[in-house]
């Protein structure tokens, strides 16, 4: 599956000067929720990543997704996965999960984002799962920004991946576009403006 292919059709896979949520610049800005605005898309790319989720014969028992991000490619998984789907959300700054979910002693989770570049949300929201007793058995994203290391890829993790070595990442695609400190950005020295996807209308 071509997922770059996709986001470009989807117009999803933004040029520009941007500021990532890391602080990094980059040329480019992937914006899931373009793609995942038209259902049909959504449920391809999720039955994709359910498929390779099955194949590896781990066991789950539901989808947990750090919001907002995660919130529509987590649960077009678990639909895709047949299982339960509950989020985590932050509030004052902290991932915390609400809502009446309730998260079983020992029921195993799914961690899933839309985009996963050093995992950090995602990390956090397992975290909360954790310390309610789940246990967590895999992060998913339709794609992963080469960070961190997807099962069936020989890319080697960079120091920045904040998910501990050996954890299972299942991921459609990796792209790798290239990103800047600010301080070493060749944008932002010729003088141009990074801004923060989203806040002009984007
Ligand atoms: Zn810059």
């Amino acid at each position: 599956m071509n997922v770059e292919q996709i986001y470009k059709d989807s117009s999803a896979l933004l040029e520009g000067h941007f500021k990532l949520s890391s602080g990094n610049h980059s040329k480019f800005y992937l914006q899931s929720a373009k793609v995942l605005e038209d259902p049909k898309t959504a449920k391809l790319l999720a039955q994709a990543l359910a498929k390779q989720i099955q194949d590896s014969g781990i066991k789950y028992d539901a989808v947990c997704s750090p919001a907002l991000g995660g919130l529509i490619a987590g649960f077009a998984l678990a639909t895709a996965l047949d299982v339960r789907f509950i989020f985590a959300e932050r509030v004052d700054g902290n991932m915390t999960i609400r809502r009446g979910f309730e998260v079983k002693e020992g029921a195993k989770y799914i961690i899933c984002e839309d985009i996963i570049t050093t995992a950090g949300s995602a990390l956090e929201a397992a975290k909360e799962i954790e310390k309610d007793g789940g246990e967590v058995v895999a992060f998913a994203a339709l794609a992963n920004r080469g960070f961190c290391q997807r099962v069936g890829s020989d890319i080697e993790p960079k120091s920045n991946c904040k998910l501990p070595k050996g954890t299972k990442l299942f991921a459609l695609d990796d792209f790798r576009f290239e990103m800047f400190d600010p301080k070493d950005c060749p944008m932002c020295k010729e003088g141009s403006i990074a801004y923060k996807p989203g806040s002009r209308g984007n």
